[in-house]
């Protein structure tokens, strides 16, 4: 008998007994998962070079010592000064941060101090942060008047208005301090949806400001740890940022980036890397490509 609207009795679950229609059917085949490049790296290295991110920090820190971390500038302006660092000298960028102090004075605001461990400017005098709806209202002309000191002027100008205005349409005012509630890599996420803020600065403001375990990989730390061998030669900053994140454990993260960074700068340059003075030569693979 026929069920209206179901054709012939029982036809599909005929087919569905068929021996010969399942048994024809090949075996499915389980995909094999593709292995995470980031955990085989460090695997790989664990297996075949046993030790070298311990012994780098240590040799490092042997020289330079064990950095105390310690907050800098409340996260709202040390992303806008981390903005302004962006391809720019870091002194530069500390002239461009006091100009929108003077141009924009915040009023009642907590006195900031910047103690500048693993920065390469002076450091910046104590004073309040700038005016954020100011600096974010201002006539973009103004704007990059005011900040021509740090470089780039033109491009950052926009860029600063548009991650207040991100901050201050998603939160009500212009405070970042909610970050620091956050899991490390979440919080980095917020950020980085920010347009013009990538996992360097995002990793800065976080690193700096809540000690959250991120590692940011600028160009002094990429360089140094691609010669080393700690990180692959072809690796793209941005798998730097995970590599470490899975190489290192939380607790190491600000000791091994301020003393990757001062190697970077005062031993290892970029030109004439001077390896006789060097308290991890027996380790890096760009004097010895055979190095353990
Ligand atoms: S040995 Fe030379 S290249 Fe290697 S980390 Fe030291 S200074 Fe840099």
């Amino acid at each position: 008998m026929t069920r209206p609207g179901t054709g012939a009795p029982g036809l599909t679950a005929a087919v569905r007994r068929t021996p010969a229609a399942t048994s024809r059917r090949p075996p499915a085949r389980r995909k094999r998962a593709k292995p995470d490049p980031v955990k085989a790296w460090v695997r790989r290295l664990a297996r075949y070079r046993p030790n070298l991110q311990q012994d780098v920090r240590a040799g490092l820190s042997s020289f330079y010592g064990t950095p105390t971390w310690e907050r800098r500038l409340d996260p709202t302006s040390e992303l806008i000064l981390t903005i302004l660092t962006q391809n720019s000298a870091d002194i530069n960028a500390e002239k461009a941060f006091e100009a929108l102090r003077r141009a924009y004075p915040g009023t009642g605001l907590v006195v900031e101090h910047h103690l500048g461990a693993g920065w390469g400017g002076e450091g910046l005098p104590p004073g309040a942060a700038p005016d954020w709806a100011a600096v974010e209202f201002a006539p973009i002309d103004e704007l990059t008047d005011v900040i021509r000191p740090g470089g780039l002027a033109n491009q950052k100008a926009p860029r600063l208005q548009s991650a207040l205005r991100t901050i201050r349409e998603a939160r009500g005012d212009y405070s970042l301090e909610f970050l620091g509630e956050l899991p490390a890599t979440d919080a980095r996420a917020w950020l980085t949806q920010i347009d013009g803020i990538g996992k360097k600065t995002a990793s800065i403001v976080l690193l700096f400001c809540f000690g959250l375990p991120l590692m940011p990989v600028d160009r002094h730390v990429e360089r140094v740890a691609k010669r080393i061998g700690l990180i692959p030669p072809k690796a793209t900053a941005d798998d730097a940022h995970e590599l470490f994140l899975a190489m290192l454990e939380p607790d190491e993260m600000y000791e091994a980036h301020v003393n990757l960074i001062q190697h970077g700068r005062r031993i290892c340059h970029a030109r004439n890397p001077e390896h006789e003075r060097c308290p991890v030569a027996a380790r890096c693979r760009f004097v010895n490509p055979k190095a353990p």
